[in-house]
């Protein structure tokens, strides 16, 4: 089916800025062997084939009045000391202690920062080519959204949100993780946009935080697209959290917001080999240009029907119930 509005052109300076490497060939699109992804934002720019254009968002970032605040420059923390002695408690109460930490704490000092845990087991094809951690556990984080603001995007006022929910996020992995290392275990928080070693969406996926959706972001059970992630490696004995199902492929297939919302044409109908697995994979030649002169963008998650304040949790009944009735 055409799409209704016309496909955006991205202006000549930032064509120039892309120059002539394919981030689709970094991100490994049509290859069938498995291998760890390349990095291709959120890093030091000198290092990255898209680097000026990342200086680019970064500048206009700094110059806007009300955007130059909540970007996070200043990256330095000092990790508190670990403990001698460590904790001794059996996983499964690692978990709990450390969800009611996260989600459920008084909302003082720290605790209580955050909407969403999930634990997983590192797995070496999520970390980025050339890094790793000897931390063998995964805690992930998720912050939720203002959707009224997400949605204003791609106005300024839905990137001060993001980058908001970057920084609570950042904080909260910090503390998690120094909450950890008191009780004598290692723990390094890393947090958003800049994801620090490793690729924190499949994690979030491992760790039950949500489904893969055509617009290449989680889609959640109860908040659909509209929060952030935050993560926190360790070498504490946690118990693992279970992947959740609930048919956002399904959904997906049916379904082409994001697709037709989407200014650049970036997000295809359908499935795309990337590095051994086929999967929804948005393309990164034709997304960069524009979220790069748009704050980030972030139009295809506020879209998104899941993303809707209180959709999430109906259409994941309904998503269920189906894939339940064709189970029988
Ligand atoms: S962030 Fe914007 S440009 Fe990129 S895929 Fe989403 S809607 Fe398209
Ligand atoms: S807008 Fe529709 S197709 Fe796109 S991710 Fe959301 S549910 Fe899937």
């Amino acid at each position: 089916m055409e799409r209704k509005t016309p496909v955006w052109d991205a202006p000549p300076d930032v064509v120039e800025l892309m120059g002539d490497v394919s981030g689709n060939e970094l991100n490994g699109w049509g290859e069938s062997g498995e291998r760890q992804p390349t990095l291709v934002m959120w890093a030091n720019p000198s290092k990255l084939a898209h680097g000026r254009v990342q200086e680019r968002m970064t500048r206009e970032f700094l110059d806007h009045p009300e955007l130059s605040g909540v970007l996070r420059t200043d990256d330095r923390h000092e990790p508190e000391p670990i403990a001698p002695t460590a904790l001794q408690i059996n996983p499964e109460r690692w978990l709990h202690d450390l969800t009611e930490r996260a989600i459920g704490g008084s909302g003082e000092n720290g605790e209580g920062q955050v909407e969403l845990v999930g634990v997983a087991r590192v797995r070496p094809e999520w970390f980025f080519e050339g890094r790793s951690s000897p931390l063998s556990t995964i805690v992930i984080l998720g912050v939720v959204m203002d959707h009224a603001e997400l949605n204003t995007a791609p106005e300024h006022t839905s990137a001060i949100e993001v980058h908001k929910q970057y920084n609570r996020g950042t904080a909260a992995a910090r503390l998690l993780a120094d909450w950890i290392r008191a009780r004598g275990y290692d723990a390094i928080g890393h947090g958003g946009p800049g994801a620090g070693p490793i690729q924190m969406v499949p994690a979030a996926i491992a760790a039950g935080l949500g489904e893969l959706g055509k617009h290449g972001s989680l889609i959640n059970r109860d908040y659909g697209s509209s929060f952030r992630l935050a993560a926190v490696l360790t070498d504490a004995p946690i118990a693992e959290t279970s992947p959740d199902s609930f048919g956002v492929d399904d959904f997906c297939y049916g379904c082409r917001v994001c697709t037709d919302a989407c200014p650049p044409d970036a997000i295809a109908p359908d499935k795309r080999l990337v590095r051994g697995a086929t999967k929804w994979a948005v393309d990164f030649d034709r997304c960069l240009p524009y979220f790069a002169v748009s704050y980030g963008c972030g139009i295809c998650i506020a879209v998104c029907p899941w993303s809707k304040p209180d959709a999430a949790p109906r259409l994941a009944e309904i998503m269920t119930r189906r894939l339940a009735e064709r189970a029988d």
